[in-house]
C-alpha cells in the first residue's frame, strides 16, 4: 500500500477515528491540507487558497467539500464520503459551516489547516469549541500497520545504500551544496518521489543541527562532515544521519564519536551527560516518522507516552561544539513486541573519506 488509505483501509481507519471521537466527545472532525486527510480517504488536498475540507460527523455520511476544479482529482468512494464541489462564486466556509451545523459543541480541526479558514469557521460557528485534530488522529496514525512498516523499511533501505556509497565518494574540494545535490539525486534515483532535506555540514557548520548547505564552504582535509538526509518514497519517509571525516580524525574527535555511538544504543542523554557533554546535546533524542518526516511520538523528556508495537521513530543523539564542529548519528527504529528493530543498517562508524 501507499501512504494513502486504500479502499479497505479507509473504512477501517474512519471507524477507528469515529470511536476515538466518541471517547473524546468530539462531534465533528474537519480535515483540510496535511497528512490526516490522505490517511483516511486516500485524497490529498492541494495547498491552495481555495478551501478543501472533509466534514466527518460521528455518524452519518462524511462529506468532502472541494473546489470544483479539484473535483476531477477525487476518486469517487460513495461508501466512504459524498463529494460536494463548490463553484468560484460560492462561499466554501458557509458551505462547511452549514454541513457541520450550529448544534455542534466540539469540533476537531486539522493541525495544518490555514489559519484564515480556522478563523472564518470560528466566526461562522460561534457556539463550537475547536480542538486540534491531532488529539483524535495522532494516536491512531502513530501505530503503523504491517504495510506501513514495510514502506518505511523500503525507504530506509534506499537511504542506507546512499549512506554506504558516500563512504567511497570524494569530499575534499567539493562544496557542501555539491554534496547536497548528489544526495538529492541519489534519493530520487533510488525510488524516492521527493527529497525532503539533505543537510551537509562541514566542521564548524555541523555545530548547527539544521545547517543549510553552503555554496561557498569548500570541504577540506581535516573536516568532519555531517550528512542528514531523507525523502518520501511511496508516501513514507526516510531519515538518516551519518558522519564522514576527510582524512584521519584526531583522537579527540574519535573519543567524542565513541560517546555518540554508545549514546545511540543506550538511553542517549544519560550517556552523553555522563561523558561531560550534556550541554552540547541541544535537541530531543528523536521524532516519530511516517507519512510526515517529523510526527508523533516525540522522544523528548516529559513525554510519558509508553512505546507500543508499531511506533516508528528516529534515535538521533548529537553533540555540538559551537564554532568548532558537531556530530549526530541517526537511525529509524520500530518498536516491536520483541524489542526495538532498526530499519537503517548502513555502517555506523565514522567513515574516513578522501
Ligand atoms: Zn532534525
Ligand atoms: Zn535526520
Ligand atoms: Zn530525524
Amino acid at each position: 500500500m501507499s501512504g494513502r488509505a486504500g479502499r479497505d483501509e479507509g473504512a477501517e481507519r474512519i471507524a477507528r477515528v469515529r470511536a476515538r471521537m466518541d471517547d473524546l466527545d468530539v462531534d465533528a472532525l474537519l480535515l483540510s491540507v496535511g497528512p490526516d486527510l490522505p490517511y483516511l480517504l486516500g485524497y490529498e488536498a492541494m495547498p491552495l487558497e481555495r478551501l478543501t475540507m472533509l466534514v466527518l460527523a460521528k455518524r452519518g455520511d462524511a462529506r468532502l467539500v472541494v473546489p470544483r476544479l479539484e473535483a476531477p482529482r477525487v476518486t469517487a468512494r460513495p461508501q466512504l464520503f459524498e463529494l460536494v464541489a463548490w463553484d468560484e462564486t460560492d462561499d466554501p466556509v458557509a458551505i462547511v459551516a452549514g454541513i457541520v451545523g450550529r448544534g455542534v459543541a466540539r469540533a476537531a480541526i486539522g493541525d495544518h489547516t490555514w489559519a484564515r479558514f480556522v478563523l472564518e469557521l470560528q466566526r461562522a460557528l460561534p457556539g463550537t469549541t475547536f480542538v486540534p485534530a491531532s488529539v483524535v488522529t495522532a494516536p491512531i496514525r502513530m501505530v503503523k500497520d504491517a504495510g506501513e512498516i514495510a514502506a518505511l523499511q523500503r525507504a530506509a533501505e534506499a537511504v542506507d545504500v546512499i549512506a554506504a556509497e558516500m563512504r567511497t565518494r570524494p569530499f575534499a574540494g567539493r562544496t557542501e551544496l555539491d554534496v547536497h545535490r548528489e544526495l538529492v539525486e541519489r534519493m530520487l534515483a533510488l525510488g524516492h518521489e521527493r527529497a525532503n532535506f539533505a543537510i551537509v555540514a562541514a566542521a564548524e557548520h555541523a555545530a548547527s543541527p539544521h545547517h543549510e548547505p553552503s555554496a561557498e564552504r569548500v570541504i577540506r582535509d581535516g573536516d568532519i562532515v555531517l550528512c542528514d538526509f531523507g525523502g518520501t518514497m511511496r508516501g513514507y519517509c526516510s531519515d538518516i544521519t551519518r558522519m564522514f571525516h576527510v582524512g584521519e580524525p584526531h583522537a579527540e574527535v574519535r573519543d567524542v564519536y565513541d560517546v555518540l555511538a554508545q549514546a545511540q544504543d543506550a538511553a542517549a542523554r544519560r550517556v552523553i551527560a555522563a561523558a561531560g557533554y550534556g550541554d552540547s546535546f541541544v535537541h530531543r533524542v528523536g521524532h516519530g516518522i511516517g507519512t510526515e518526516a517529523h510526527e508523533d511520538p516525540y522522544m523528548v523528556a516529559g513525554n510519558s507516552l509508553p512505546l507500543v508495537p508499531g511506533h516508528v521513530f528516529s534515535v538521533e543523539p548529537g553533540i555540538y561544539f559551537p564554532g568548532r564542529y558537531g556530530m549526530r548519528l541517526e537511525d529509524i527504529v520500530v518498536a516491536t513486541i520483541d524489542g526495538p528493530l532498526r530499519l537503517n543498517n548502513a555502517p555506523r562508524d565514522l567513515a574516513v573519506v578522501s
